[in-house]
């Protein structure tokens, strides 16, 4: 016999809601960040450069730049590469709004290109065909948490002489052919908004090797400004030039401390998703009506979201899941959708049909690092439940 679906009054497979994703935060976390509360310093003070330091170790890059959430980060990848009116940058239609709207804050022209049906991750074939000669950039979306194939897109941009931006807001402690996530494109972008891998409640970071690339970032995100409030006064001098326009895009000391607090776990964090991941797909194996992204060989997938397509009417899927109280998600409606990009760009619908066709049939399930196995199988259940009653 069938059990009854709570949205059809039954019982639902949890008492609360779980929710998609959650940050962790410990009492190392706290202590940490009390200890700066206590300082001198609550905004560009010491442990900023000390989280920047930390950060660009981890990942392996030569310069880290913290600001104050991932669309700033990506706004500042944007200046830095000079990115004006009239000039095109290349981004996958499948991502999150702020990917392209950091191309627009700039004057300039997101070209929209579709992802690949199995992993939808940005398909370098598509990027080639829409390079011209107003191409200014391309950004890639480590969507999930999997790292692009960097080396297609690492040589497309150098026989055309372009840049390349990872939006790696997914991937923090992934891998593709060995290399770390943060060193995998010549700027590379990260979130620390509470739902993300580490969590500051708000907050971003930028990676490069680039040592004039960091320079324009640092001053972008101090207003365009020659230097900081501490570097003057150690300076005893209150001299400064704006030399372009910036913005206030600075991370404060205190998410600092809890960002490099936080960071210390990614390692055993993106085993632990990972796992929970495995759990997964081997739970999915044996359901026709749900098939997970593939995961390309040669990588490590960091594992934010986990994604799968449902065989089974996708809203009512959604609507009977959030009824049993598990919190799934859509990531993401296809940017080029949105209307703001439909007035301002012409975008429409049918421009990129592998991204479409999966926003239809795409549900991100609850992973966290602060889930319990029992949470995991919790999740499972439903999605049997909910599957086993809409495939009749
Ligand atoms: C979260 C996210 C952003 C924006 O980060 P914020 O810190 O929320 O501004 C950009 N791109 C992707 C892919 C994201 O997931």
């Amino acid at each position: 016999m069938q059990e009854k679906l709570a949205i059809d009054g039954g019982t639902p497979v949890r008492e609360k809601l779980l929710p998609y994703s959650r940050q962790t935060v410990s009492d190392d976390d706290i202590r940490a960040m009390e200890e700066v509360l206590r300082s001198d310093w609550l905004t560009t003070g010491p442990t900023v450069g000390k989280f920047e330091e930390v950060f660009a170790s981890f990942t392996g890059a030569k310069e880290a730049i913290a600001v104050s959430n991932g669309t700033a980060a990506l706004h500042a990848a944007m200046f830095a590469l000079g990115v004006r009116k009239g000039d095109e940058v290349i981004v996958p239609t499948m991502t999150f709004a702020s990917t392209a709207n950091a191309i627009v804050f700039q004057g300039g022209t997101p070209v929209f290109v579709d992802s690949e049906p199995d992993t939808l991750l940005i398909d370098p074939t598509k990027v080639e065909e829409a390079i011209t000669e107003k191409t200014k950039a391309i950004i890639s979306v480590d969507y999930a948490g999997q790292p692009c194939e960097y080396e297609a897109l690492r040589t497309i941009a150098r026989e055309h002489n372009l840049p390349l931006v990872d939006d790696a807001c997914h991937a923090i402690g992934g891998l593709e052919n060995g290399k770390r996530v943060g060193t995998l494109a010549d700027i590379n972008t990260f979130s620390f908004h509470a739902v993300k891998p580490i969590a500051t409640g708000e907050g971003g970071m930028i990676t490069t090797d680039n040592e004039d690339y960091a320079k324009k970032m640092r001053q972008f995100r101090n207003h365009g400004l020659t230097s900081d409030h501490r570097e003057r006064q150690e300076r005893g001098s209150w001299f400064y030039e704006m030399t372009d326009l910036g913005y206030n895009y600075r991370l404060t000391d205190f998410q600092c401390a809890l960002g490099m607090s936080q960071l210390k776990n990614v390692p055993k964090w993106t085993k632990r998703r990972q796992e929970i991941a495995g759990m997964y797909d081997e739970a999915f194996a044996g359901m026709s009506a749900v098939t997970p992204l593939k995961v390309r060989d040669n990588v490590s997938h960091a594992y934010h979201l986990y994604v799968v397509r449902l065989g089974i009417d996708r809203t009512k899927a959604f609507e009977a899941l959030r009824a049993e109280n598990i919190g799934v998600n859509v990531h993401y409606i296809p940017v080029h959708l949105h209307p703001f990009y439909q007035r301002t760009f012409c975008t429409k619908k049918g421009m990129f049909p592998v991204a479409e066709k999966a926003y239809e049939e795409i549900i991100s399930l609850p992973l966290f690092t602060g889930m319990t196995d029992d949470d995991a199988q919790d999740i499972v259940e439903a999605v049997r439940k909910v599957c086993t009653h809409y495939a009749k």
